[in-house]
């Protein structure tokens, strides 16, 4: 995904080009708003956490870029091209280093397995939207 405040501030062509440049190949991909329901439910592993509200919130501010992206061994390469949840902490040449505003407003987000990745590609894709 492509958080709130990274599509606010016009960056989603740069982000999409930088994922695709990194010879990811985009499965699926989506313009959307989660509402705060929505938001609750795909960050509901984190429900627990004490930014879990802020996390909401934030994340139904405003539309997002959700994509299903393929490559091989993507998850972890993907989290590498993305860069530490903190950008104060990511390595230069991450989407963070270059694009985060803040460890909360982060601009991107990975899925963490391949397990995961299923469930969120399929939060946001019909089978048909898939390629
Ligand atoms: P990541 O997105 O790197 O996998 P996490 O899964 O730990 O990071 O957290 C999910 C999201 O919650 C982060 O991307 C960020 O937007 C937000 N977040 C994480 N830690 C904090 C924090 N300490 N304060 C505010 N927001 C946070
Ligand atoms: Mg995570």
């Amino acid at each position: 995904m492509i958080k709130p405040e990274a599509v606010a501030a016009g960056n989603m062509g740069k982000i999409l080009n930088m994922i695709i440049d990194n010879g990811y190949k985009v499965i699926a991909l989506k313009y959307t708003r989660l509402s705060r329901q929505e938001a609750g439910s795909f960050y509901a592993v984190h429900k627990e956490r004490p930014f879990y509200g802020e996390l909401v919130d934030y994340m139904a501010s405003g539309p997002i870029v959700a994509a299903i992206l393929e490559k091989d061994n993507a998850v972890l390469g993907f989290r590498d091209l993305i860069g530490a949840t903190d950008p104060a902490q990511a390595a230069e040449g991450t989407i963070r280093k270059r694009f985060a505003e803040s460890k909360a407003k982060n601009a991107v987000h990975g899925s963490d397995s391949d397990e995961n990745a299923a469930i969120e590609g399929a939060f946001f894709f019909s089978g048909r939207e898939q390629f």
